[in-house]
């Protein structure tokens, strides 16, 4: 492929953000493909202030707009590697599917995300609990007000060198007002607006002193199906506990990597609907010692406690668990190298 000479100079130009705060530190150039109503284009790079996207567009009027999120590492390998590119490929394009888009083709998908990760190789943090945090998105962008799906469509993808991440130990709303999403919605996908939807319970929760809130099921209110972000994992007398996949929270491939390694070291999961008023009385008897959520950005994040609106607080643990310990030290080494990829989750990014 042939990359204008400014925009090599561009990445080359690239200092690392001095601020790194999770999503802030985004970096100029992208790898971007158009959808014309009947097939894509190549691949370009190009400055993001390049790729020319409307309010009239149909993403931004109707919300036609779908993301993933994914991480490229280079902690101990020189040529970095990206995690499970493949897997994100597919839920993408599920979720294009629930949103009437089309599908990207994986090849294309994974030739950007590897791309844009070799193209700036060199700003990718080598600390340890570091990454290069990618972003693919689609959306329609056809500019028009008719409330049908869009003709064209654009697929991007962002990246943002993300701080050395240890993850404290959180608290939790329980968001017992409002839902997520309905069954038979879009829950199940990434979709943006599942995301501005959960805005609002998200600042009630840091009214609270919480990290974020723990969404219930959208029929009675009752059934824990997954964190803003994240899924959701309890330790209830020594097993694995997690919320069974429905359509109306997401299928996390880090809830599917940590369950092979739960196996692989011999801890049982099981997936079940969670009822938090039972969870709750668990925690009380200590029955349920440790809780913890999974998701790309944090890996394996510790819960702490849980609030009520009201400020009611029932802790679990104030320490993290052994559980939580073992898999995020098992998932983090394979992710930087440390430990022997025995699965096949990652993939080395090609460098000329
Ligand atoms: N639930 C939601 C709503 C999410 O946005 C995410 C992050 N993609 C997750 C769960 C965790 O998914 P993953 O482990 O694939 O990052």
């Amino acid at each position: 492929m042939s990359i204008r000479p400014e925009i090599l100079e561009a990445i080359k130009n690239t200092q690392l953000p001095e601020d790194r705060t999770f999503g802030k530190a985004l970096l100029p150039v992208i790898c971007a493909a158009t959808f014309d109503g009947v097939s894509w284009s190549d691949l370009e790079v190009k400055l993001d202030t390049e790729h020319p996207v409307s309010g009239g567009s149909i993403a931004v009027q109707y919300g036609q707009s779908i993301f993933e999120g994914m991480k490229a590492y280079r902690v101990t390998a020189e040529v970095p590697q990206v995690f499970r590119p493949y897997d994100h490929a597919k839920r993408f394009n599920r979720s294009a599917d629930r949103m009437c888009m089309p599908p990207v083709p994986e090849g294309l998908f994974v030739e950007a995300v590897k791309l844009i990760s070799s193209l700036y190789r060199d700003l990718i943090p080598q600390e340890h609990n570091s990454s290069l945090y990618v972003r693919p998105a689609l959306f329609g962008d056809d500019y028009s007000l008719v409330i049908m799906p869009s003709e064209h469509y654009s697929f991007t993808v962002h990246v943002a060198p993300t701080l050395p991440f240890a993850p404290g130990m959180k608290s939790v709303l329980i968001e017992r007002q409002d839902t997520r999403a309905a069954i038979g919605g879009t829950g199940g996908v990434k979709a943006a607006g599942n995301y501005a939807a959960s805005f609002k319970s998200i600042m009630r929760a840091r009214k609270l002193g919480c990290a974020t809130s723990l969404w219930l099921d959208p029929i009675e209110n009752r059934t824990i199906e997954e964190l803003s972000l994240m899924n959701f994992f309890a330790v209830i007398n020594g097993k694995l506990h997690t919320p069974e996949l429905k359509d109306s929270f997401l299928p996390g491939l880090t809830r599917r990597s940590v369950m092979v390694l739960a196996a692989h070291h011999g801890i049982e999961t099981v997936e079940v609907p969670i009822d938090v008023n039972v969870l709750l009385k668990q925690i009380e008897a200590g029955d349920c010692t440790e809780a913890f959520s999974t998701g790309t950005a944090a890996v394996v994040s510790p819960v702490r406690s849980f609030k009520e609106a009201d400020g009611t607080e029932i802790v679990i643990s104030d320490e993290v668990g052994p559980v939580a310990t073992k898999l995020r030290e098992h998932l983090v080494g394979i992710q930087e190298g440390t430990h022997e990829d025995m699965f096949g989750w990652m993939q080395p990014v090609a460098t000329e």
